[in-house]
């Protein structure tokens, strides 16, 4: 069966609670397509009025981090449970401005993802290398680790449901897009990590998006590639453009 793509945005820290409203508004009738999965990944203080603006469309709303505790005394921070009560369907993980930050370990993914799940939330895990690691040859290593360790206990079938965002640093904001062969290279590399954690019908159930400056022009091609089944979308997604990337096609 062919792989669903999933086209999301990645708001990043940016837009209050009303003008999120307004940016759903705009978007709303430019991203109407049924063909694609299309997320809205929004700051934590937006997302009950960005499910409210959505209400009755094709967007699904994410969050772009979450805590890995229940419940407690951890101030600051936002559980699963309460993503789930304000309709959150998916969740940003690993992001690399988060583990470069705000120290999160591939540990730490590994803890939310499993979290996520439970809560039947879909985790979106990023992964990527720093310009240094592609020029010293050891992108897949770097990555094959990111995702080994971001999935381990995870079940095949809780695998096949998860979305893993390959974003390489470099091209993360920099309006440096790593080219169509890079970006399937390292996609089909982390499909095959997954084949050789699990299985083939892991690997081929498996969504993977490649994130980093993709923007109306470069994401027909990319989102064309055998392994690439979609995108994040960072500073593109809260502009009109997002529209054309949902509707690369
Ligand atoms: P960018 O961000 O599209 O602005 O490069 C992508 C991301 O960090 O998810």
């Amino acid at each position: 069966m062919a792989r669903k793509k999933i086209i999301a945005g990645n708001w990043k820290m940016n837009k209050t609670p009303s003008e999120a409203v307004a940016l759903v508004e705009e978007l709303k009738p430019l991203v109407a397509n049924e063909e694609v999965d299309v997320v809205f990944c929004v700051p934590a203080i937006d997302i009950v009025p960005v499910v409210e603006a959505a209400k009755g469309t094709n967007i699904q709303v994410g969050a772009e981090n979450m805590y890995f505790e229940e419940s407690g005394a951890y101030t600051g921070e936002i559980s699963p449970a309460m993503l789930v009560d304000a309709g959150v369907k998916y969740v940003v993980l690993g992001h690399s401005e988060r583990r470069e930050y705000f120290g999160e370990t591939n540990e730490d993914v590994n803890k939310k993802v499993l979290k996520a799940f439970e809560h039947g939330i879909t985790p979106i895990m990023c992964c990527g290398e720093t310009l240094e690691q592609r020029e010293q040859g050891v992108t897949m290593d770097f990555i094959r680790q990111q995702v080994k360790v971001g999935f381990q206990n995870v079940t095949a079938d809780q695998a096949k449901n998860a979305v893993i965002a390959y974003e390489p640093i470099w091209a993360i904001g920099t309006g440096k897009t790593a080219t169509t062969e890079q970006a399937q290279e390292v996609c089909a590399g982390i499909r095959a990590c997954i084949a050789e954690v699990y299985d083939e019908a892991t690997a081929e159930a498996i969504r993977i998006q490649y994130g980093g400056s993709v923007n109306a022009a470069t994401a027909p091609e990319l989102f064309a590639q055998a392994d690439i089944d979609g995108g994040l979308v960072g500073g593109a997604s809260l502009k009109a453009d997002f529209g054309k990337i949902v509707n690369y096609k």
